[in-house]
């Protein structure tokens, strides 16, 4: 399976740093992901390639024209392949696991719209946007950096993108609930012990204990994300436990 992404931004160069390593470099070598950048001054009519003007109204800042957005947009599609087209924005939906799950079986290639400046014309949500997407209640300086950790966390979800030893089965979110604690060598750092159990070589202990470690630090750190996690009824066992100790 091959999932496809088509951006529109000012500084295309900020994705082909970051997709020309590691992991998504990979993917796109693989085929397994499939990312096309475009510029959007290549889409803009004027000698100065200009993609923003002043507000109407008056105030702070620029603001992106809607015709190059538009004209990038029609461009794009005249390959007559289907899209899913999503603007950026910190007035979206608030982007979580769950989308990156749906979003990472969309069939359809998704289009991203970055902004800069003080935001896009109102015109282009209204006339080519599906969804508008915020990667959390704070604002950046432009919509790439959202893009790319849409881009990546679904990536991680296709099947054959991590190796065999990378796994998106237990890690936070996967269960609703955050991640167990990991160690690696050595042994003991800083006068702390590596946990007994996870040296026993007892497979089944191993994973009692990570299962209630992860219970643990969700009830420690996000106890919000308890509700709505998928727990099993050992899980509540747990859980009544951890909560019988922290009030004892
Ligand atoms: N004036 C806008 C507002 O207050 O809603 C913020 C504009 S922001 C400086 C410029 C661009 O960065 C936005 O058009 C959007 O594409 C992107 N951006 C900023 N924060 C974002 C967020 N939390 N999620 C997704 N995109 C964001």
């Amino acid at each position: 399976m091959t999932i496809g992404f088509d951006v529109i931004t000012i500084f295309p160069e900020i994705f082909h740093a970051y997709l020309s390593e590691s992991i998504l470099k990979r993917a796109m070598q693989n085929e397994f992901l499939d990312v096309k950048v475009y510029n959007l001054r290549d889409f803009t009519t004027d000698r100065h390639k200009t993609v923003d003007d002043y507000p109407y109204g008056g105030g702070a800042g620029m603001v992106m024209k809607a015709e190059p957005i538009y004209n990038a947009v029609q461009a794009i599609k005249t390959d007559a392949l289907e899209r899913l087209i999503v603007m950026l924005s910190p007035q979206g939906k608030r982007y979580n696991q769950t989308m990156a799950e749906t979003m990472s079986q969309e069939k359809r290639r998704i289009l991203f719209i970055c902004g800069r400046y003080e935001g896009i014309d109102e015109r282009v949500r209204e006339c080519v946007v599906d969804e508008e997407i915020s990667v959390g209640d704070y604002v950046l300086t432009g919509g790439e950096l959202a893009a790319l950790v849409i881009i990546d966390s679904i990536t991680r979800l296709i099947p054959g993108v991590l190796g065999s030893k990378e796994s998106t089965k237990e890690e936070s979110f996967s269960w609703g609930i955050l991640d167990y604690p990991h160690y690696t060598r050595p042994p003991k750092f800083n006068e702390i012990k590596v946990p007994d159990v996870l040296l026993s070589g007892n497979h089944k202990e191993i994973s009692k204990w990570r299962r209630r470690e992860a219970i643990k630090r969700t009830l420690l750190k996000r106890p919000d994300l308890i509700e709505e996690s998928k727990l099993d009824r050992d899980d509540y066992d747990i859980l009544d436990e951890l909560r019988r100790c922290s009030l004892g």
